[in-house]
């Protein structure tokens, strides 16, 4: 799309919205009209169809339940697929990440597939759930400040080789295989364990986000120092002995 406008999607708010992720949808939503974009937003039920002509995509997080429902019914739909294949931009946090991912464990402790949309398998993790603050550098590519945000999952994910680490940690557990990554990336659709709500405290991403969208090298710059002094202060935070 390259008119002033942006047609944004939050998939299945009453089954994956955990930790504060709805905050995703309102700061790219907020964002995008502060450089004067006109966003038409459509919060997606599950018993709905997922229109595949959007923009941008998020999903957020679920318990292990709400979030096997919401895969049969995507993967039921296409909607998402459709929209993947038509180069939408996807943001995804925690079970919504796995979900896209090609399976992951669910509440049955059945191996459920995803909607294969990023290279990477989730599994469940053997040792304790990874819970905490969250502090990492986001690949160097995508150009964005540190990472910082809130993690609470029992499953890790591994990366193929089609998928790029999202961030590397400096503090937490990411993904949760040990390596030192944190979500996945490929040129359009995106996976991080972040709640946070992830965009409110670094909302260089949603910018990213509206970017690629409308492919737009650059946005006018905000004034972020509220959330810059929020950064600098979980910096602090994960990086001073408690
Ligand atoms: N149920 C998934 C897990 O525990 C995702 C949890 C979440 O979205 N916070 O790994």
């Amino acid at each position: 799309m390259n008119d002033n406008s942006l047609r944004l999607v939050w998939v299945y708010p009453d089954l994956l919205s955990t930790y504060g992720d709805q905050g995703n949808a309102l700061v790219v939503e907020r964002r995008a009209q502060q450089r004067g974009i006109a966003v038409e937003r459509v919060d997606v039920r599950s018993d709905q169809p997922v229109p595949a002509g959007a923009d941008i995509y998020l999903i957020g997080g679920g318990e292990d339940r709400p979030q096997r429902l919401a895969a049969e019914r995507l993967r039921r739909d296409g909607g998402l697929n459709r929209a993947a294949a038509n180069g939408a931009i996807i943001f995804s946090v925690c079970a919504g990440y796995q979900i896209l991912g090609h399976e992951f464990i669910n509440d049955l402790n059945e191996r459920e597939a995803g909607l294969g949309l990023l290279d990477v398998i989730s599994t469940r993790g053997e040792k304790e759930r990874c819970v905490g603050d969250v502090l990492g550098d986001i690949d160097e590519r995508l150009g964005l400040p540190p990472l910082t945000g809130f993690e609470n999952h029992q499953g890790i994910t591994h990366l193929g080789p089609g998928a790029r680490p999202f961030a590397r940690t400096r503090f937490g557990n990411g993904n949760g295989t040990g390596d030192g990554t944190e979500g996945a990336w490929n040129d359009t659709v995106f996976g991080t364990y972040m709640h946070g709500p992830v965009l409110a405290r670094n909302p260089q991403i949603a910018d990213l986000l509206i970017r690629l969208a409308m492919d737009a090298p650059s946005l006018p710059a905000l004034d972020d120092r509220w959330y810059e002094a929020l950064r600098e202060e979980r910096i602090a935070a994960a990086t001073q002995p408690a």
